[in-house]
């Protein structure tokens, strides 16, 4: 199939939000109450954005449960999570800004937890010094999605599900919009805009086990934004989940929730071994999430997993009616996906790709990036989680933040006298779809690529990571790299699925290779990023990393937290974290 003329739809609007998650139908609801013109779109139905999966709950310094809380301390809890690599302006601003954000989520009807006395019930979540997670069930992130949706359909906001955007439409280093198609029809779509807010997620889909599911989370956001001419920051930052699923293949690295652990589950080896005495002879399974993480990751690596390259996660000696009591949804899951039944079978685990910690470069009052008129914002974004995501802060980064970026783009599409149209980079993005679409004559497909990239991410860039290892990731890379080249994508009768995999690959590719760069650079252990040639954290590498594609990562200072917040970091001693659910 060749195309000779173009099927194009043109549209225009005054702000284009790329996704429809949790962060950009925020920053869309903004721009809609303050009247400005908005389009949102998304490859996947809004209902069910990755945001759905959240569950634990979500994070402000309400005071409800423990009223010595504080923005400040909030502060200082994020700081010291992040192991210094967080940027403390964008860590204030989202303490500070937290209760505003759950004031408008219960405006918009979102149905959180209450105690009898009709207070926001809030409860400990990780490494925070008080309660302040609000929660709806373990369905948090379903909750909020529907609240947003529902207000966003009130204020009349224009969503589309199904447009892919292949290109951020550039001139002059400012954005006029964006390029794509329609994932049906194929239509080719030309978005004009006078401000871009990118919200399209994370990059965590990149490795073999990972949380997020088929198709979400390939890196397009990074992509988009490099190609555009932004930096990118921190990729090699990735949270890593100790317990993920592993079998079957097409469910592998969906969460084993960490209450499981809570709820008195025994991880065992394949020889039997209950392995946490030796990491973690006091606390066991009830560690933090690093130590699980690298235990579960060596007993693996180290040959004493399952043959399927699992370890196992027993509670087979719990009650079977506190099991389903207590841990509904995880009997489920296993059931449904597994056939398992947990009350009589162990499940068999191992760590999961959880969360992007790194992402586009952003402004810390504006999250404006390089590029003059476009905005990043969520999981795409990076600042606030330095080399550890303190749990519950994502799902409030984007009420906060998406508020933040909706201003700033209203403002900024007010302020423009006159917008460029570049007919050459429009040309060029449609010339991008031609080619991909005519590649003929390889053997290569997009999944299996996508599966290749997986696979070298996962053994050379995974939990824990050598200059060797990343090394032989970028060879290989750089191998599935040229075979893109001549793939072939091959849209049917039945959409255009294969060219979405195309794209999301190229997404991936970008994404695994700024993460692979990134990595060798870090040559330290610190957070989520461990090496084994660099067991220690180095001092001179309390920097943030800045990405392009065609430089060598530079370097960032990271600033200094306000006053106030210093000295509640100085005086914090360590937290009991026992029986805290971390996600
Ligand atoms: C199992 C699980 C549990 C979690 N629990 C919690 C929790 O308890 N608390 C918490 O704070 N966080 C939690 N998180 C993290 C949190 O859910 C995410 O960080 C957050 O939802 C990200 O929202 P977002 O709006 O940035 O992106 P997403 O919700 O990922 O939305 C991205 C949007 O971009 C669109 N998109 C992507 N690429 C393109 C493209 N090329 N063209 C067009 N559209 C595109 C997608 O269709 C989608 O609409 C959890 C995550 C997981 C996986």
């Amino acid at each position: 199939m060749t195309h000779t003329t173009r099927n194009e739809r043109r549209t225009a609007t005054n702000v284009l939000v790329i996704g429809t998650g949790a962060a950009g139908l925020r920053a869309a609801i903004e721009l809609a109450e303050r009247g400005v013109q908005v389009l949102c779109v998304g490859k996947r139905r809004r209902d069910d954005a990755h945001t759905v999966l959240a569950a634990g709950g979500i994070n402000a310094a309400l005071g409800t449960m423990d009223p010595e809380d504080s923005a400040e301390q909030h502060a200082a809890d994020t700081i010291k999570e992040a192991y210094h690599l967080a940027d403390p302006a964008v860590v204030e601003i989202l303490a500070r800004e937290a209760p505003g954000a759950i004031e408008d989520l219960v405006s918009y009807g979102a149905q959180f937890a209450r105690e009898p006395d009709g207070r926001l019930s809030q409860r400990y979540f990780g490494a925070h010094k008080y309660r302040r997670t609000c929660f709806a069930g373990d369905y948090t992130g379903r909750e909020i999605q529907r609240t947003l949706v529902r207000r966003a359909t009130e204020l009349g906001v224009e969503m589309r599900d199904d447009v892919y955007v292949t290109r951020l439409l550039v001139h002059a280093n400012r954005v006029f919009g964006a390029y794509g198609f329609d994932v049906d029809s194929g239509v080719r779509q030309v978005i004009l805009a006078d401000s871009v807010i990118l919200a399209a997620g994370g990059h965590t889909r990149i490795w073999r086990r990972s949380s997020s599911r088929r198709d979400e989370n390939t890196g397009d956001a990074m992509r988009l934004a490099a190609e555009a001419g932004c930096r990118l920051r921190d990729m090699e930052l990735v949270q890593f989940h100790p317990t993920g699923m592993i079998s079957p293949e097409d469910a592998a690295g969906t969460l084993v929730t960490e209450a499981v652990r809570g709820e008195g589950g025994i991880l065992r080896n394949a020889g039997g071994e209950r392995f946490m005495e030796r990491y973690d002879p006091e606390r066991l399974e009830l560690s933090t999430r690093d130590v699980v993480a690298l235990a579960n990751y060596t007993e693996i690596a180290e040959g004493r997993g399952t043959p399927a390259g699992g370890v196992l996660l027993d509670i087979t000696h719990l009650d079977r009616e506190l099991i389903l009591e207590r841990l509904p949804r995880m009997y489920r899951q296993f059931v449904d996906v597994a056939m398992l039944d947990i009350t009589h079978t162990p499940m068999e685990v191992a760590p999961t790709a959880h969360y992007s910690m790194g992402g586009v470069w952003v402004d810390a009052a504006s999250h404006g990036t390089d590029v003059e008129g476009l905005y990043a914002v969520g999981e795409c974004a990076t600042g606030l989680h330095g080399a550890n995501r303190l749990g519950g802060n994502s799902l409030v980064e984007c009420i906060v933040f998406g508020r933040i970026v909706g201003a700033q783009a209203a403002e900024w599409s007010a302020s423009l006298d006159v917008q460029v149209r570049d007919r050459r980079a429009i040309a060029d993005a449609a010339e991008e779809v031609d080619g991909l679409l005519a590649q003929r004559g390889g053997r290569d497909f997009p999944r299996p690529l996508q599966r290749a990239i997986r696979d070298l991410m996962s053994r050379h860039c995974g939990v824990v990571r050598s200059e060797t290892g990343l090394r032989e990731g970028l060879e290989q890379l750089e191998e599935v790299e040229q075979r893109t080249r001549t793939m072939e994508v091959r849209p049917d009768i039945a959409g255009y699925d294969d060219l979405v995999h195309a794209f999301d690959l190229k997404g991936s590719l970008v994404a695994a290779r700024a993460t692979l760069e990134c990595a060798l650079e870090r040559r330290e252990t610190r957070g989520a990023h461990n090496r084994s040639d660099f067991p220690q954290r180095d001092p001179a590498l309390e920097v943030n990393l800045l990405w392009r594609p065609d430089a060598p990562p530079a370097r960032e200072r990271v600033g200094e937290p306000s006053p106030a917040i210093a000295a509640l970091l100085r005086a914090g001693g360590e937290l009991d974290l026992t029986g805290r659910l971390l996600e």
